[in-house]
Formats: C-alpha cells, sequence, structure tokens
C-alpha cells in the first residue's frame, strides 16, 4: 500500500499534519486555558463570599451582643434616672468601642426617646414610624431584627438598624433597644476586595433589599433587589444550596458576572462577590489572540517551507526519472550500436571486424592449448550473373537465404563464427575442430544450398551454387599467424572454383 503513494505525498501528509496539530493543539490549550481562567474566578469569587459573610455576621453580632446587654440591664433595673444615666454611660462607651456602631438608643411604647450613646434628649425626634418599631410593637419574639437601611435622623448617614424588644413586667410591649450600624463600615471593608474595575459586591436582606454594593451607589441602597435574577434564585433556594455560584446578567448595569452568594450564619442577610466575566475572559482573550497569531505565523512558515521541500523533492525525482530514462535510451542505443558495430546489416551474420577480432582471439588460444583451428571459405558461383540477371535485391535475397542455412548448418558451441567476409564471400570459424570436420560442415552446407534450388539460369547447373574451400591450423608460436589460415581457405576455394565450381576443397598442409 505504501508503495503506491510518492515520497512527495507522504512529505505533503507530514507537513500537512504537523501544521494541524499545531492549531489543533493550541486549541485545545486554549480551551484548557479558558475552563481554568473560569474556575479561577469562581474559586476567587467564592473566596471574597466567605470573608465578607464572615465579616458582617461578626460585625452585628458585636452590636447584637451589646443590645442584648442593654435589653437586659432595662428590664432588671427599670428606668430610673439614676440608672439612665448609668445606662448611658455604658452605651457612650460601646459606641466608642465598637467602630461599626453608629449609635445605640432605646425608645418608649410610643416611640419617643428615652436614652441614646450621644447623651442627646431630643424629643422632637419620634421614632415610631420606623419600620423595626412597628415590627417590635407587634412582634413578641425576642429575637433581634435587622431591619431595612435607613438615613439617621441624627446623623444624616445610611445606617443599618438592629433592634431588640423591651417587655414590660407584665410581658407587654415597653418599648425598642436599637443598635445603628454605619453602612460606610461595610463600605470600606468592601473597598479592600479587589473584584477588578466591572465587579461588584453587596449585602443583601434576605427579604430581598439592597444594604450596600460597591461600587457604591448611594440611591440604590434600601431599593429593592427582588426582580433581580440574583434574588428571585436566592429567594428559592433552602439551606445549604443557598451558598452557590452561579452566572447572572446584573438588574443594575446589565453586565454578565459570575456572582457568588452566601447567607450570613446568623442573621437573614446575604451577601454575593460578582465578577465580570469579560473583564475575567479579557486576559485570557489577550494571550489567546498573541498566541494564535504566533501558531498560525509558525504554521504558515512550516506550510511555506514544507511545499517549497515538496516542490523540491518533486523537482529531484522528476530529474532522477528522466535521468533513468536518458540512461535507459542510451544503454539500448548502446546495444544497438554495439550489435550494429559486429553485425552485418543484410545477412545478420557476424561482420569483417568481429571476425577478425574472434579469429585473432581464437588463434591465440588455440596456439596456447595447442588445438587445431578450421576455417571455411564460401563463395556463391556466378554471382556476378546472377544480379546481372535478377538484379541486386534478388542477389541480395538469396544471399540472406544462404545465410539462414548456414546459421542453421554451423555448430553453435562458444568460439564459432559465421561471418560476412566480404561481398559474397562468407567465412566459417570453427575452432577445435579438425580438416574432416569442417569439411563435413562445408560439404551440408553446400549440398544444403543445392539442394534449394534456387534457379540461375547463367549457372551452368540452372541454380544457385557455391564452392567453398576449407583450411585448418594447429598454430604454433612465432611460426604462424591468423592470415596464413584465410590465405589456405581462400586458396582451397580458389581450387574449388577452377575445379568446376559447387564443390568443398580442403588445402594441402
Ligand atoms: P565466380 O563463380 O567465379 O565466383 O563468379 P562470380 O560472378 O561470383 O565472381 P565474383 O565472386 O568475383 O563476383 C562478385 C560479385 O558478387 C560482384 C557483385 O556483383 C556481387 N556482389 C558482391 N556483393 C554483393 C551484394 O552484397 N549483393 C549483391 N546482390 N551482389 C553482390
Ligand atoms: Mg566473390
Ligand atoms: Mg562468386
Amino acid at each position: 500500500m505504501i508503495k503506491r503513494y510518492s515520497i512527495t505525498f507522504w512529505a505533503t501528509v507530514f507537513v500537512s499534519v504537523v501544521c494541524l496539530s499545531l492549531v489543533v493543539i493550541d486549541v485545545w490549550r486554549s480551551l484548557n486555558a479558558r475552563a481554568g481562567q473560569l474556575q479561577e474566578m469562581e474559586r476567587l469569587a467564592a473566596n471574597v463570599a466567605r470573608a465578607m459573610a464572615q465579616q458582617a455576621d461578626d460585625t452585628i453580632k458585636a452590636a447584637d451582643t451589646a443590645l442584648a446587654d442593654i435589653v437586659e440591664r432595662i428590664e432588671t433595673e427599670g428606668l430610673q434616672p439614676a440608672a439612665t444615666a448609668r445606662l448611658q454611660k455604658q452605651m457612650a462607651a460601646q459606641v466608642a468601642n465598637l467602630p461599626q456602631l453608629a449609635g445605640l438608643f432605646v425608645y418608649d411604647e410610643q416611640g419617643r426617646w428615652i436614652v441614646n450613646s450621644r447623651a442627646l434628649k431630643n424629643h422632637a425626634y419620634n421614632n415610631a414610624d420606623r419600620e423595626y418599631f412597628n415590627y417590635h410593637r407587634t412582634h413578641a419574639e425576642r429575637a433581634p431584627h435587622v431591619g431595612d437601611p435607613v438615613i439617621s435622623r441624627s446623623t444624616g448617614n445610611w445606617v443599618m438598624p438592629v433592634s431588640r424588644r423591651l417587655n414590660k413586667p407584665d410581658g407587654s410591649f415597653g418599648g425598642v433597644a436599637l443598635a445603628t450600624l454605619d453602612i460606610d463600615y461595610f463600605r470600606r471593608f468592601y473597598q479592600s476586595f479587589d473584584v477588578g474595575a466591572r465587579g461588584a459586591v453587596a449585602l443583601i436582606s434576605d427579604n430581598g433589599v439592597l444594604m450596600l454594593r460597591q461600587p457604591f451607589d448611594n440611591t440604590r441602597v434600601g431599593g429593592s433587589m427582588r426582580d433581580s435574577d440574583l434574588y428571585r434564585h436566592y429567594a428559592r433556594q433552602q439551606g445549604a444550596a443557598r451558598a452557590g455560584s452561579l452566572f447572572f446578567h446584573s438588574s443594575h448595569d446589565g453586565e454578565l458576572r459570575l456572582n457568588s452568594f452566601r447567607p450570613l450564619t446568623h442573621y437573614p442577610l446575604f451577601v454575593t462577590a460578582a465578577l465580570s466575566r469579560e473583564e475575567m475572559l479579557e486576559r485570557w482573550r489577550r494571550d489567546t489572540f498573541t498566541r494564535s497569531i504566533g501558531v498560525v505565523v509558525l504554521a504558515a512558515l512550516i506550510g511555506f517551507f514544507g511545499k517549497r521541500l515538496v516542490g523540491q523533492i518533486k523537482l529531484r525525482e522528476q530529474a532522477e526519472a528522466e535521468l533513468r530514462q536518458a540512461r535507459d535510451a542510451l544503454e539500448s542505443a548502446n546495444r544497438t550500436l554495439e550489435r550494429q558495430a559486429m553485425q552485418d546489416g543484410l545477412t545478420g551474420l557476424a561482420n569483417r571486424r568481429q571476425l577478425d577480432v574472434t579469429l585473432g582471439n581464437e588463434f591465440s588460444r588455440a596456439t596456447r592449448n595447442a588445438d587445431t583451428l578450421a576455417f571455411i571459405m564460401i563463395d556463391v558461383d556466378y554471382f556476378k550473373q546472377y544480379n546481372d540477371l535478377y538484379g541486386h535485391s534478388a542477389g541480395d535475397e538469396v544471399l540472406r537465404t544462404i545465410s539462414k542455412l548456414i546459421r542453421a548448418l554451423t555448430p553453435k558451441r562458444p568460439g564459432d563464427l559465421s561471418a560476412r567476409y566480404g561481398g559474397e564471400e562468407i567465412a566459417i570459424l570453427l575452432p577445435n575442430t579438425d580438416l574432416q570436420g569442417a569439411q563435413a560442415v562445408a560439404e551440408r552446407i553446400r549440398a544444403a544450398v543445392e539442394e534449394r534450388r534456387m534457379p540461375h539460369s547463367g549457372s551452368s547447373f540452372g541454380h544457385v551454387t557455391l564452392s567453398a574451400g576449407v583450411a585448418t591450423i594447429a598454430p604454433k608460436r612465432g611460426e604462424h599467424v591468423a592470415g596464413m589460415l584465410v590465405e589456405a581457405a581462400d586458396k582451397a576455394l580458389y581450387q574449388a572454383k577452377s575445379a568446376g565450381r559447387n564443390r568443398v576443397c580442403l588445402a594441402r598442409d
């Protein structure tokens, strides 16, 4: 299978796979980083919410403890002037001691100021209209009550009222002990959290009234949150599910934020820390953007150089293929040339050049091995007349026919060679052959041509015949040369011609 595809195909696949993996790995990494960023965001928001809830709980608890103390004293010692004076001192000390405390107040059952931490005796003020006053008048519970934020009549600042009911000895409503907590105290604490430029934190009562929001908005304190997605979700939850994290669109500015919300342990309030999703992902986006540009540039570079590399490989392959073709063409041309150089074109027999080379080689070998070398010289009879009578091409055809017969009738041992000697003369070299053997070969050929009965009206035989001279030699170094063997065969041929043609003559030693 692999062999069916070229190296350029695999190089292309390789480059593509590298580029693609680069992109895929980067996308995967980016998604991971994004999930990590969101997780980090959730953890951060949850931590802020936990710290806020703890702080609010502790802050309110401290004020509430002071309140419980006041209620206990009034109920045991009454409100005689001496007791009131002591109480007032103690309240002033408490307020000085607790920075979150704006003031401590005691009102009678009509809402009139009885005693307060500032030693103010302003009977012009009456707090019977306040929500907490009404609450305690109508509820017999002794538990603390956290009211909606109000603007203090004594300071003009936003305060959070925490109150307890005073009972008369008979158990009927005897007034209210009130602690006001400075909203600004919470705000200063919330300012210390870094929730980003678009983040927000808030303290909200369980019935949906906003106590405080940071960034601070004076107009929204005391406002309702009941229509917000956050509050609606929170109000539906019970128990442990009241603490959690969810994305909500802000009812305030529409920003999508991750809200981590958590109720206070002891008071009916909850806090939320909200981080802007856009802001949190902005850094991730910036990182991803720069990295992606890097990856794209890298992939483009790899792609570009890969493409060039593939192009180079392709070119080299082409060049190699062309080279192979050229070499094959050259080799076949060489073989043709070699054959042409050694072969006679008309008859297909060896040519004179090859005969000379082979004769030289065989002569040397016979000399070394003390072997006999036989040589037959054949010449067609009356061939000039044949050409004159039948034409040159017919003469060529006769030469071809004779050559074919000779090829069929000569032995095919190594070193045996039939060659066109020149014109219509054919020579046969038979190494390691004696005179009788060579004579037999020559005779077979002569007889075969005669039997062919190729008409020749110019011949006294009436058909084409040939004459042959046969000679052998056992060459001795320094005594014989190859030409002697040819000469002897030629002489024998001459004798055959003289003796009437169509015959084989042997050279006398
Ligand atoms: P002889 O019986 O004495 O051999 O008479 P001959 O006519 O054959 O005389 P010779 O051997 O001298 O003849 C040579 C003739 O062979 C001359 C030429 O016309 C003919 N010949 C030589 N080469 C070729 C050839 O390639 N093709 C053809 N058609 N004829 C050739
Ligand atoms: Mg001749
Ligand atoms: Mg002849």
